[in-house]
């Protein structure tokens, strides 16, 4: 932990060795590069994450592992799946959450984030807040106002 903390926060390290010793992958699909195993497997990791005594260790990997990953793998589409997935659940790229806002917390009907579609983009206009692991997040999962 010294070292981590005086390197900064290596969440990028820590997700890649969690990865490489087959921690992350273990209640994924087959298809995604998992072994479609139980939950419970996230659950004993992160029961045990929780004794290392940095909080932030069992959360960098709960909001990229169990939050952000899950929620992919069950909602995205084929593309996504599977461009993000198999690597994600390697350590190899690092997924975060962006719900808060300034006006938004636990009541996520004030969220006024929002896209307007730009020919084949989507441009986001907004301010999101306290999200974890954001500063070395290679993919987001926003939660965006209802447009329409
Ligand atoms: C360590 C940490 C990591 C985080 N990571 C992320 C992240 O990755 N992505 C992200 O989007 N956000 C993240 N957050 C933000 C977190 O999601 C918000 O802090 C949370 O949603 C609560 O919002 P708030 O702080 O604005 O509190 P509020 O929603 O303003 O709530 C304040 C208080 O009012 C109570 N309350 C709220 N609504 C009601 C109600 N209707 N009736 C009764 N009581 C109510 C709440 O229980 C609470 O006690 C993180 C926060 C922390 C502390």
């Amino acid at each position: 932990m010294d070292q981590w903390e005086q390197s900064g926060y290596p969440v990028r390290s820590i997700l890649r060795i969690l990865g490489k010793h087959g921690l992350l992958h273990k209640s994924f699909s087959i298809e995604f590069g998992g072994e479609g195993l139980s939950l419970w497997h996230n659950v004993i990791l992160q029961e045990e994450l929780s004794k290392i005594p940095a909080g932030s260790i069992g959360m960098l990997v709960a909001t990229h592992l169990d939050i952000v990953s899950s929620m992919l793998a069950r909602y995205g589409s084929t593309k996504i799946v599977t461009s993000w997935i198999p690597k994600a659940i390697k350590g190899e790229v690092v997924l975060s959450l962006a719900l808060s806002e300034r006006n938004a917390g636990s009541d996520l009907t004030s969220i006024d984030t929002h896209y307007i579609k730009d020919g084949d983009k989507y441009v986001l206009s907004g301010e999101k807040w306290f999200i974890t692991n954001a500063l070395h997040a290679d993919g987001f999962v926003f939660l965006l106002e209802k447009t329409q």
